[in-house]
Parts: C-alpha cells; structure tokens; sequence
C-alpha cells in the first residue's frame, strides 16, 4: 500500500533514525510499503524519514534509470534485476579513496519540484543489511552511489539543500520557504 510522503518541512526530516534490530513480518511490510510509494511517485530511491518513520531503512530501485555506473555486490557483479529494489538497512558509507568529487542535479520527493545541484564522491563503499538482516557489502559509483548518499543521508536527518553551494541554495530558496509554508499549513 502506497503511504504519503512527507514534504520539507516536517521535522521528522531531521530525526536520525534508530537502527533496525527486528528483522521480522512488520519490517518487511514496511518494506514494502516504501518500495510501492517510492514506485507510484517514480522515484529512484525512498527513506523511511520520508513516509515519517525516523528508522536506518531505506529503498532504492534504479532499474528505471539510463545512467550508468559500476556496482560490486558482495565481491560479485549480479544483474541489477536481481537485487533491486533493493532494501538497505542500517547502513554505513565510507567514500572510496582517491574518489572524485561530481556535481549533479538532484531532486528529492520530499521537495516537490525543486531540484539543485549537489556536489559528492563519485565512489563509495556501503556496508548494510538487507530485509532479511543479511549483511552486503557494496561497491558502486555515478548515480547509484549518488542515490545511496542522498538516502543515507536522510537517515541522519541531513537533506540535499545542506549539501549545495550557498549560491545554489540561495537560487531555490523562495521555493524552499514556500513549500515549509505550504507543509506547515497542512499540518
Ligand atoms: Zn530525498
């Protein structure tokens, strides 16, 4: 069942989510859960923070995408119709060494229309559990390691306007404080 998104902005955003330790029925249902809502909204990647749960959980699914990017899972490079949609619990990214750093425009769903150009290492290391509590560990750069860094950083309650420049976070900021209006009213 599709849940809804919470927009910027809910303070919810800014919890640091708590680590899952119940690998069980109701995490896969949440599980689920997310993948469908982040389906229905055709995004690319969803954090739990974002349907107002503060939890280290997150779904991403690139299969949509034409962008390309190396992966290693696990030391082996399945297909990605194998792994995705992928659930990543508890995770923890530590930047490849030497990684250059790339500037990209990034949206979020929790910022309807507004997107902005985000700098980050091209090339991370992720460790984490899937919706079993199996650990991974994955390797990947481009827009797969993008995403995984703008979820993760959801998990800690850090959004894709802290990350921008100040002139580019300056370019967007009437719409930003439109849409904390907008949420706020909602509420
Ligand atoms: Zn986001």
């Amino acid at each position: 069942m599709p849940l809804r998104i919470v927009h910027y902005n809910d303070p919810i955003l800014r919890a640091k989510g708590e680590k899952v330790t119940a690998f069980d029925a109701r995490l896969l249902h949440l599980a689920q859960d997310m993948i469908e809502t982040m389906h229905e909204a055709g995004g690319i990647g969803l954090a739990a923070q974002q349907i107002g749960r503060a939890l280290q959980l997150c779904v991403v699914d690139l299969r949509e995408s034409d962008a390309s990017y190396n992966w290693q899972l696990d030391g082996a490079r399945p297909p990605v119709d194998l792994f995705m949609p992928m659930v990543i619990a508890n995770p923890q990214v530590t930047v490849t060494k030497g990684a250059a750093e790339t500037l990209f425009e990034e949206g979020c769903l929790s910022f309807p229309d507004i997107r902005g150009d985000v700098p980050r290492p091209d090339a991370i290391e992720v460790t984490f559990q899937d919706q079993h509590g199996v650990p991974h560990t994955l390797k990947c750069d481009g827009l797969f390691g993008r995403c995984i860094q703008h979820e993760v950083d959801h998990l800690n309650g850090v959004l894709f306007i802290d990350r921008m420049a100040k002139k580019v976070r300056a370019s967007i900021d009437d719409a930003v404080k439109a849409l904390a209006k907008e949420t706020k009213a909602r509420k």
